[in-house]
């Protein structure tokens, strides 16, 4: 595997090297290098150079790069998600939503000439105009995790380019042929040289990108303790940083709610990605009178999803990531348990035939969560719902503000004036209501609050394109009297 450095396919300088396994199997699937301070420089350099002629280029210009790459990625919208299912252990047709949302975020940025528009006010004085105008902030980049390896990076890049930046993309090294593909197509655009960069790597790329001195401006998604980390030593070192972190989202489940779509759409939320999304509902809260008919649903329908291979047709659940995700998954469910949880359905010991060295838990539930212990406080990242009675809307909202992370929090009920309270009230930055991942479309930004997120403007939409350009407000006198006649 290579980087994709100044528009050419070009080796690490770095001589290490991590095996990428499928999580299905556990098979090694190829090797992907390292990245060094050297390729980060590289690529720097590159993008460095190419930042004037960028930025010169009319957005009306630059869209157009956007345009052909919309059709470059429908068109190869099924292989690619192939290989992101080999390497990321999640079903076909999960892959194929984030390839579809990639593209939609393509679409929104093809509006920049739109988005990136001036404001303007005349005669703020006599003869004097006042307006602002918005210039890209330089080479920027963007650090990604994963659990969504085509999407998550084009949360950045179509809106980076856009607007006049140049751009480098470090992918999870746990996922990197996905972006290697999609650097296949981007080659195929004929950008000018070091527009957009690839470097493969770990940590030793993501310190050289957080302390390079010519990227100005840096996109992190990821776990909260190395979210922080990236905000606090990008910032010390002068940059623009929105680092988007963990999350542990909670539901509450109103006694009015329709419990056959509800449980329906919970299931859904907690066991798409086999839990990995940082939107995926996490903690079940339901509330009043009802306990009895929400959980003998939900493990109706948690136990008829079917775990399996991602590339296999029927699987509706794939595996975890790697064999210490899947063990630091059952050391939390053990930890519920010990602190007093109740199991109502264990999915744990999963033996997927024909798969049988792959990371599989099964959909997991827990009820009577000790609502401090670890299994409520962690983020898991895995296939498990733990459950939560309380009696009223009150102790429910607590519960959930108590939270340390707020990526987002949803409520299901058929009455409006607790769905505004809740919208009001509940800490976090995406909120669903009688909806399970509340995920923003491209033209909203992807919120997030607390320990979910680092940083000021979000991915996505008009916060991208405030993230990627700096205003220069321009105050100009042109008297009557100068005005000569010919
Ligand atoms: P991660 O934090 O382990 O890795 C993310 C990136 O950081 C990778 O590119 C990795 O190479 C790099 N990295 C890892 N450890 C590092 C370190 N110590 N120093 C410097 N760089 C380091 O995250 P992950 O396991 O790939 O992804 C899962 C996490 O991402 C979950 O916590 C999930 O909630 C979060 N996530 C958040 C959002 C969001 O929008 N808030 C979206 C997707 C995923």
């Amino acid at each position: 595997m290579k980087n994709y450095i100044h528009g050419r396919w070009t080796k690490s300088h770095s001589s290490d090297k991590l095996n990428v396994t499928d999580p299905g199997t556990q098979e090694k699937l190829w090797e992907v290098p390292l990245g060094n301070r050297d390729d980060v420089d590289s690529a720097v350099k590159s993008a460095f150079g190419a930042a004037d002629i960028w930025r010169n280029t009319p957005a009306t210009a630059r869209i157009q790069y956007l345009f052909k790459l919309k059709g470059l990625l429908e068109d190869n919208r099924e292989e690619i998600s192939r290989v992101c299912t080999m390497e990321c252990g999640k079903t076909l047709a999960e892959s194929r939503a984030e390839m579809q949302r990639a593209i939609e975020n393509v679409e929104v940025a093809c509006g920049i000439p739109v988005l990136m528009q001036s404001e303007f006010s005349e005669d703020i004085a006599v003869g004097i105009d006042e307006f602002i105008i918005r210039q890209p902030v330089g080479v920027s980049a963007c650090i990604a995790p994963f659990n969504f390896p085509i999407m998550i990076p084009f949360w950045f890049l179509p809106y980076a380019i856009a607007c006049g930046n140049t751009y480098i993309v470090k992918p999870s090294e746990k996922v990197p042929k996905t972006m290697q593909m999609l650097f296949e197509l981007i080659d195929q655009l004929d950008l000018p040289e070091g527009v957009v960069n690839l470097v493969h790597g770990g940590r030793e790329a993501v310190d050289s990108i957080l302390d390079h001195p010519n990227i100005k401006a840096v996109s992190f998604v990821g776990s909260s303790k190395v979210a922080r980390y990236v905000y606090e030593r990008a910032a010390r070192n002068g940059k623009r940083v929105q680092a988007q972190g963990g999350a542990k989202n909670p539901v509450l489940v109103l006694p009015d709610s329709d419990m056959e779509i509800t449980t329906k759409i919970i299931n859904d939320s907690v066991y798409g990605c086999a839990g990995q999304r940082c939107l995926a509902a996490s903690t079940i809260i339901p509330v009043g009178d009802h306990k009895r008919v929400f959980t003998e649903a939900i493990v109706e329908a948690a136990k008829t999803r079917v775990t399996g291979y991602g590339l296999e047709a029927q699987t509706e659940m794939g595996a975890l990531i790697s064999r210490e995700s899947k063990a630091r998954t059952e050391h939390l469910i053990q930890k519920g348990l010990d602190d007093g949880a109740t199991m109502l359905l264990d999915g744990r010991k999963a033996k997927i035939s024909g798969y049988e060295k792959g990371n599989y838990v099964k959909p997991t539930i827990l009820e009577n969560v000790n609502p401090d212990g670890d299994l409520n406080r962690t983020e898991i990242f895995g296939p498990v719902m733990g459950i939560i009675h309380v009696n009223n809307i009150e102790d429910a909202i607590k519960l959930v503000n108590e939270n340390n992370y707020g990526n987002a929090a949803c409520i299901f009920t058929s009455n409006g004036s607790y769905a505004r309270k809740f919208r009001n009230e509940a800490n976090a930055g995406n909120i669903g209501i009688n909806i399970g991942i509340a995920a923003p479309m491209a033209f909203f930004p992807f919120s997030g609050w607390n320990d979910s997120f680092f940083g000021d403007l979000h991915g996505q939409g008009k916060h991208a394109v405030e993230f990627f350009t700096q205003t220069k407000v321009v105050i100009e006198r042109w008297p009557k009297e100068w005005t000569r006649k010919f």
